[in-house]
């Protein structure tokens, strides 16, 4: 695949704070600093996701949506949507699917980056959550084709074509981003997550970019799909280009 162009808007789409830091907080701290707009939206605040007994779902929720802006302003992005679903219950739901659907023609991304709908077991120890599978299948219905038919829901807004879908955490990548000038602020971002994440949690996402880079550089690896051909008004720019 050609090497790709700065979006001049993008969306992020996860289920739970800490999910874009894991995944693709390099590459939008790159593209923020290009001059992108960055949306992030988090389908759920994470109010499950804890073992100490002294939180609340609320206080936790409270505390997760705080580190997720910090996480976010770490890497630029100022906007941070919560859509405040239950943790550990999303489900591919016509709701979801419309609350996406809107947020995608009130902001209109030319790149929308999801989760993968299609990893399960992902690996020898871990069985992906059911909350990314929910919201990667959402967001790519929500995306293709609901967003850009003017028949369908039309008190959801102006239709919006998607340009293109960067899946992360796919296994069959095809575009790798060299998050070399970015990758301590990724790292500084998945720090601001201080009730999930540890040292140990920075190094095995220090060495992993690595591996996704092949020793050569830190890079994020993406699955991308380019729904609209025709090039956007700035893409000949040489500047534009990676
Ligand atoms: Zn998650």
């Amino acid at each position: 695949m050609d090497a790709p162009s700065i979006p001049r808007s993008v969306m992020v789409i996860a289920a739970h704070p800490d999910d874009i830091e894991f995944g693709c907080a390099g590459t939008c701290a790159k593209w923020a600093r290009a001059g992108a707009q960055v949306v992030y939206v988090l389908v759920t605040s994470g109010d499950i996701g804890t073992h100490d007994r002294a939180h609340t779902r609320e206080s936790l929720a409270a505390l997760r949506e705080e580190e997720q802006r910090a996480a976010a302003a770490i890497c630029g992005v100022q906007t941070v949507i919560f859509l405040r679903y239950p943790d550990g219950e999303v489900t591919p739901s016509l709701a979801l699917r419309k609350d996406l659907i809107r947020l995608i023609r009130t902001h209109r991304p030319e790149v929308v980056i999801a989760l993968d709908p299609r990893r399960f077991i992902a690996s020898d120890d871990y069985i992906n959550h059911p909350d990314h599978r929910a919201v990667g299948t959402a967001t790519l219905d929500a995306i293709a084709p609901a967003a850009a038919m003017p028949l369908l829901y039309p008190e959801l807004g102006e239709p919006h074509r998607v340009r293109e879908v960067w899946i992360q955490w796919a296994e069959d990548a095809n575009v790798w981003i060299d998050i070399s000038e970015t990758l301590e602020l990724k790292l500084e971002a998945l720090r601001a997550h201080r009730s999930q994440i540890d040292e140990s949690t920075i190094e095995r996402v220090r060495r992993r970019a690595y591996e996704a880079g092949r020793g050569l550089c830190p890079a994020e690896a993406f699955r991308v799909i380019r729904l609209v051909r025709e090039p956007a008004p700035n893409e000949d720019s040489p500047s534009a280009r990676m």
